[in-house]
């Protein structure tokens, strides 16, 4: 049984299912030894359903921060058809383009901060983070700067798996075997204020412009391209900066003529309470990296948006050499479109911050918990960070990563473990009875955590 026909598969009992996915099916970040599956085959609201018919809470936006609107929606649905019967696709390579593509890159210009209005579609993050990279040595080249081709970014950092997000990504498992990444990419610490020790006393945030300072003045700062960071950090489980890091982190590449790039593949289309994060944390960044919530996760889909002389300067002479032939693809944009219009109406933006409020309260027992560390929430986001003792804030590794399970396979609550952190990052449309049910069970998981 290796070749599955669609009528084969529609009638395939969960087993079945479960055992062509361990044959032939290979899952990012997933051991070989792993054999357990969950395969999700329907959505609605905050709620998906796995083959077996068992119904879960989706308390992670399907497992990768995104579901904005909620799954199932016939809105997007009908977008997605409309588009395919009227134009599938064109490509917007040379002179080309293709009405909804036009009209997404206008809008996203539109929500945009002041300045940025330039739109470069991707199919994704991290293609979208290899776009800002080839665009800021691009422009600095084109501007008679060739030499700057340095990329900063911090350690525990996310931006992706491409070779180029991948440099830039702060995590070395990412990197291990599949070397060399690439040249002139550089980490520094990020401010993570819970683990204050790392400061070693020092006010995190002079500690870190002055290990940036020095790492410019190692690598000299004319050699430096672009440093690219999440305006909160997610992969490294849910950590804002303190408030004067990124103005003043801003204020120093500012004086050095380098570009800031925000990553907002998880930030950005009301996640944290905004439209884009960046633009309240004082970051002013001249490109910002988009996705995710672009669509809400209903087509694959990420854009790139640039200061205008950044957008200008790479297209003179011979153009901007970069594309992928999915960039912009008709029936993503036009389900981007339609997504946004969802956000809009539905006020999803202020929405994510009154679930934010409920599942801070309902989690207010859980803090004080003995192995619960810290709970941070920003908007629709929550990271517990779990540790051995709250004293010496040492990392509790297993019990994410079993409160996870438990909670998924005792309670059908789906949470997403990183290191010893447990991630929310549910549908913005989460009601109030939904926040409680979740933030009931994730209280009863960890209060038998030993
Ligand atoms: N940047 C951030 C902050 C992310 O969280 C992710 C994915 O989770 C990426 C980039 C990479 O995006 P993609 O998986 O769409 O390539």
């Amino acid at each position: 049984m290796t070749i599955a026909s669609t009528a084969r598969t529609q009638s395939m009992s969960a087993a079945e299912l479960e055992d062509l996915d361990r044959r032939h099916l290979i899952h990012p970040h997933q051991r070989a030894a792993q054999h357990e599956r969950h395969v999700m085959v329907r959505g609605e609201g905050c709620h998906v359903w796995d083959a077996h018919g068992t119904r879960y809470l989706d308390m992670t936006g399907a497992a990768n921060w995104l579901a904005q609107v909620g799954h199932g929606r016939p809105e997007l649905a009908e977008a997605a058809a409309r588009q395919t019967s009227e134009l599938e696709y064109f490509t917007s390579f040379d002179v080309y383009s293709n009405d909804k593509s036009i009209l997404l890159a206008a809008r996203i210009a539109d929500l945009a901060p002041e300045g940025l209005d330039r739109v470069f579609l991707t199919n994704g993050g991290s293609e979208g983070v290899d776009t800002a990279i080839k665009a800021a040595r691009l422009f600095h080249s084109r501007r008679g700067e060739p030499d700057r081709t340095w990329i900063i970014s911090r350690r525990f950092g996310y931006h992706g798996v491409t070779y180029g997000a991948g440099s830039a990504s702060g995590f070395d498992h990412l990197q291990f075997g599949a070397g060399p990444f690439l040249p002139n990419f550089e980490k520094v610490t990020p401010p993570l204020p819970y683990h204050r020790e790392m400061y070693g006393g020092e006010d995190p945030t002079d500690f870190l412009l002055r290990e940036l300072e020095e790492t410019l003045a190692r690598i000299g700062p004319d050699k430096v391209a672009a440093m690219i960071g999440e305006p909160v950090m997610g992969g490294a489980g849910v950590v804002p900066p303190p408030d004067d890091y990124w103005p003043r982190v801003r204020e120093l590449l500012g004086r050095h003529g380098i570009l800031l790039i925000a990553d907002e593949v998880v930030t950005a289309f009301g996640r944290t309470g905004a439209w884009f994060d960046s633009a309240r944390r004082g970051m002013a960044p001249d490109m910002i990296v988009m996705a995710k919530g672009l669509t809400s996760g209903y087509a694959p889909l990420g854009a790139v948006l640039m200061r205008t002389d950044i957008g200008d300067g790479i297209t003179e002479d011979q153009g901007f050499a970069h594309g992928f032939t999915y960039f912009g693809h008709a029936a993503s944009c036009a389900i981007a479109l339609a997504n946004l219009d969802l956000i809009e109406k539905e006020g999803l933006v202020d929405r994510a911050r009154q679930v934010g409020e409920w599942l801070r309260d309902g989690l207010a027992s859980a803090a004080e918990l003995p192995h619960v560390g810290e709970i941070r929430v920003v908007g629709a986001m929550v990271g517990i960070e779990l540790v051995v003792s709250r004293d010496t804030r040492e990392p509790l590794f297993a019990g994410a990563g079993a409160a996870t399970a438990e909670l998924r396979d005792v309670h059908q609550v789906i949470t997403r473990d990183y290191g010893n952190t447990i991630v929310l990052a549910p549908p913005l449309v989460l009601d109030r009875d939904d926040a409680a049910r979740a933030t009931r069970a994730i209280t009863e998981v960890l209060a038998r955590l030993d």
